[in-house]
């Protein structure tokens, strides 16, 4: 496909490359350019620009991905000023978000409307376009990913076409275009099915390991949102309950002090000090993480929503997180627990377990099956390389599908097998960018090139 003429923006927003970080520091470039289109129009003349220099391009979002799926060697799309909502109906709450809008921005301004996001991960610091692009999801049963609220988007595509693409417009894309990776084109705007502004009733408290994991399948659906975490070398999970409750429930927002004692003290700031010294002295860690299960988590809030899904992370981590059956949950952390206590590794943060709907979005790691997500962590000063690798072979075994934007290993060969409909994704991108205009190594490596 030939690049089509795009008309110059009158004012080109491009500025000089400076080198560019992922949140987690695993993944750094300076790309030949930055541009920093402003509307679908300058997004298009951006990439034909880039196709005339022989470059590839690609969009960033937050950079919240420790994989290199958001590395920009070529020209590099800065979506800053492509924010905002460009249109809402309140009424069947469709609403069309530019596609740099930031998640948290999203929903002050929804929260405005009377409206929220369905679901939400822990963070609210990404792009929507960032997070749908790599598979993000919170935790509920009943609930999919992100994707699954997306309702149509507009594509920038290679051959420089606005393109839009919903179950009714180009809709043989559909399936494909709600979670791209980034390599069909770059999103212009997205509209999302939001949901009136709800309330969400948190309960927060350790319970016995054991009793959690034998209970998970059922547990997971007793609330709405069920997640929780297990500190290594203790017995104890961390359950956190979150029911829907109406805009009109009552509040119980987390005090001001609580919260800093909670969030910024015990959550960062004094997290961050242990996990320093755990780093260096590795055999404090089992007694930190004792000390961490108790007194962190122990408290009911009831907020709006967008409140009480998303908090903070200040401490730097790196991340694997895997989709696995439901019932696999069990057998897969008592696999960890043995291979951390046989090697002896002592590990600071926590394993985190969610829950999701399957769904029938292509690339998506809950495609046509209920899952369970297990999430490993690693401080950034230590290195995860040992601990991720076993992690990962355990849940490899387990059917496991790697999220897309979390460390992992994978490659196209043996992601295939995985994805039922991973050879049809495949189509589409030979069809969208033949001469692979948005790819990069992460992509040629999960792909194929
Ligand atoms: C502290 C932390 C907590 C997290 N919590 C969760 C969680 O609870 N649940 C979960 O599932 N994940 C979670 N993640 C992972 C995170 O949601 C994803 O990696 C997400 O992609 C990051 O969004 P971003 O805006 O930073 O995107 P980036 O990392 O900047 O980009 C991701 C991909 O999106 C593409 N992209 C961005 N904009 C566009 C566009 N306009 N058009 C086409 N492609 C585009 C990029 O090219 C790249 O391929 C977490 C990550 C961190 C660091």
């Amino acid at each position: 496909m030939a690049a089509a003429p795009a008309t110059e923006p009158r004012a080109r927003r491009a500025h000089a490359p400076r080198p560019w970080r992922n949140w987690t520091r695993t993944e750094q470039v300076t790309p030949v350019r930055v541009e920093r289109p402003a509307s679908g129009d300058e997004v298009v003349a951006a990439i034909a620009r880039a196709r005339a220099d022989g470059l590839p391009v690609k969009a960033i979002g937050s950079g919240h991905s420790f994989t290199g799926i958001a590395v920009a060697p070529g020209v590099q799309l800065d979506l800053t000023d492509l924010a905002g909502i460009t249109r809402i109906d309140a009424t069947t709450g469709l609403v069309t978000l530019a596609a740099g809008t930031k998640l948290h921005a999203a929903s002050a301004m929804l929260h405005e409307h009377g409206l929220a996001f369905e679901n939400l991960g822990d963070i609210d610091v990404q792009s929507i376009s960032g997070a749908l692009s790599t598979g993000t999801h919170g935790t509920g049963r009943a609930f999919g990913g992100l994707a699954t609220q997306l309702r149509s988007v507009t594509l920038a595509t290679a051959d420089g076409r606005l393109l839009p693409v919903s179950p009714t417009e180009n809709a043989e894309l559909w399936p494909a275009a709600r979670l791209g990776l980034g390599a069909l084109g770059v999103l212009v705007d997205l509209t999302v099915q939001t949901v009136p502004t709800f309330v969400l009733a948190a309960d927060e408290h350790p319970e016995p390991l054991d009793a959690v994991l034998d209970d998970w399948p059922t547990r997971s659906a007793q609330a709405d949102h069920v997640e929780f975490y297990w500190f290594p070398h203790t017995r104890l999970a961390l359950t956190r309950s979150n029911t829907r409750l109406p805009a009109d429930a009552s509040r119980q927002p987390v005090g001001r002090v609580k919260r800093w004692v909670d969030d910024d003290l015990l959550g960062n700031g004094l997290y961050e000090v242990l996990c320093r010294i755990g780093s260096i002295a590795p055999g404090t860690i089992p007694a930190f993480n004792r000390l961490a299960s108790g007194v962190a988590f122990n408290r009911q809030v009831a907020d709006y929503s967008h409140r009480v899904f998303a908090s903070e992370r200040k401490v730097r981590f790196r991340e694997m997180e895997y989709s696995v059956p439901l019932d696999a949950v069990a057998p897969i952390l008592r696999e960890l627990d043995r291979v951390i206590e046989q090697n002896s590794w002592r590990i600071s943060f926590p394993i985190e377990v969610r829950a999701t709907a399957a769904d029938d979005v292509w690339l998506s790691t809950a495609h046509g099956r209920e899952s369970s997500y297990i999430a490993v962590h690693r401080y950034h000063r230590e290195d995860a390389h040992d601990y991720f690798t076993a992690a990962e072979a355990i849940l490899r075994a387990h059917d496991g599908r790697p999220h897309w934007g979390k460390l992992h290993t994978r490659a196209a060969a043996d992601l295939r097998p995985a994805y039922p409909r991973f050879d049809d994704f495949l189509a589409v991108r030979d069809r969208l960018d033949p001469d692979r205009v948005f790819t990069n190594d992460y992509l040629d490596r999960v792909l194929g090139s």
